[in-house]
């Protein structure tokens, strides 16, 4: 099918959920994708940071084939050995003590959020449920995790939404004991707030309610479905932070394009959730788990010191193209945000970009850049140089 013929079929025919950019994309090579006409975009997004690894990464490409011609689901009512191999070596990278898989990162946040609730409740009994999240958050798009996620322009149209969550501003102490209170159970924060536009909180202030978290018995609960796996230049954010959080939600990049989330708990928190109280029919699908295998074989710790390495050089390489357009660069690793300075539009940026043969991503009230991990030097320079020939 030509482009504009897989345009109008899924007008036609898909839910009209989402603003796409207009480009059909049809293959892959590395940090490259092309439409079906043949036309090549340098990725800066990676599927919004799920392609770790790029397109049609060998490695990858071998471990879902052959798990898909041994087995390609069986339910959690039985064993398998990618699954809990791949627990292992997650555990083992994080000092973590055992993982639930489910499927989206919405998803693997209500499980977060389901864990903390019962360890209140198993210890204290009703009434200390509440969970304090951050203003400008993203947690997902369940009405749970709309209600989770810090920004007023979520809570509309789907009431009633679920009760108990508290919201605090972002590397402020004061903001987060005013939200406080008997009735809290856990605070739940992104490391790098993703969607609301790649703010990284501070280490201190993270150190800070990690300790609050401590003194209180309120669990830690890090979202890590943007920052985790290798995005940010560590396994996990948090480990770049200093804290090892109670829970941690992972997704996007853990499969590295196949659906994939969960959560990695601590010791304390293993046995919360017991038989029977949560589950999830998909959940540690062997094929998405040989995926997350060859995935963690990549990122040993000189790739993880490479995607850093790499972070820098496209940050520094956008800050020398001094675009009228854009100001600072910001972030962690090759998560990568942008200010678009005042005057000019970030969508109508994304789209001359994109015109010009540049994915690119927004994200609260800048750009911003996801890149496969496994992005060359040739492919930022390459894209580095769209970027000025469109923006100059
Ligand atoms: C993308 C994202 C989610 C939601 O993940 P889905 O897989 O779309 O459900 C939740 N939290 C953060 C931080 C995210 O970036």
């Amino acid at each position: 099918m030509t482009s504009n013929e897989i345009k109008a079929l899924t007008g036609q025919y898909i839910m009209n959920t989402y603003g796409r950019f207009p480009v059909a994309i049809d293959h892959g090579r590395g940090a490259t994708l092309y439409d079906p006409e043949g036309n090549a975009y340098i990725d800066f997004t990676s599927g919004i940071g799920v392609c770790d690894l790029g397109y049609g990464n060998e490695a990858w490409v071998d471990a879902i084939t052959a798990q898909a011609k041994k087995l390609g689901h069986v339910s959690n009512l039985f064993y398998t050995e990618p699954a809990a191999r791949l627990a292992e070596t997650l555990c083992k990278r994080t000092g973590e003590s055992c993982v639930f898989f489910a499927n989206g990162g919405g998803e693997a946040n209500e499980g977060m959020i389901k864990l903390a609730r019962k360890y209140s409740f198993d210890k204290y009994g009703k009434g200390r449920a509440a969970i304090i999240t951050l203003n400008n958050s993203f947690h997902g798009r369940t009405i749970t995790t709309l209600t989770a996620t810090g920004q007023e322009v979520f809570h509309n149209y789907f009431f009633p939404f679920t009760e108990g969550f508290r919201y605090a501003d972002a590397n402020d102490l004061a903001s987060l004991e005013a939200a406080a209170g008997d009735d809290v159970c856990a605070v739940m924060v992104e490391l790098v707030q993703g969607e609301g536009g790649v703010l990284p909180l501070d280490r201190d202030y993270v150190q800070a309610v990690a300790k609050l978290c401590e003194e209180r018995d309120w669990l830690l609960l890090v979202d890590e479905v943007q920052t985790g796996v290798g995005r940010t230049g560590s396994l996990f954010a948090f480990q770049q932070y200093g804290v090892l959080p109670d829970v941690v939600s992972f997704a996007k990049g853990i499969a590295g394009g196949l659906p994939m989330s969960g959560i990695l708990a601590n010791e304390k928190c293993r046995n919360v959730l017991g038989p029977g109280t949560h589950a999830t029919t998909f959940g540690a699908n062997p094929v998405c788990a040989a995926a997350g295998l060859a995935v963690q074989e990549t990122l040993t710790d000189a790739f993880l010191e490479e995607v850093k390495a790499k972070g820098d050089y496209l940050r520094q390489g956008i800050e020398a193209l001094d675009l009228p357009c854009f100001g600072k660069t910001r972030g962690l690793g090759l998560m990568i945000g942008i200010e678009v300075r005042e005057g000019f539009n970030k969508g109508e940026i994304a789209n001359k970009l994109i015109e010009n043969g540049l994915l690119v991503l927004t994200a609260g009230p800048g750009m911003r850049l996801l890149p496969p991990l496994v992005i060359t030097r040739e492919e930022m320079d390459r894209g580095l140089a769209i970027m000025k020939e469109a923006l100059a």
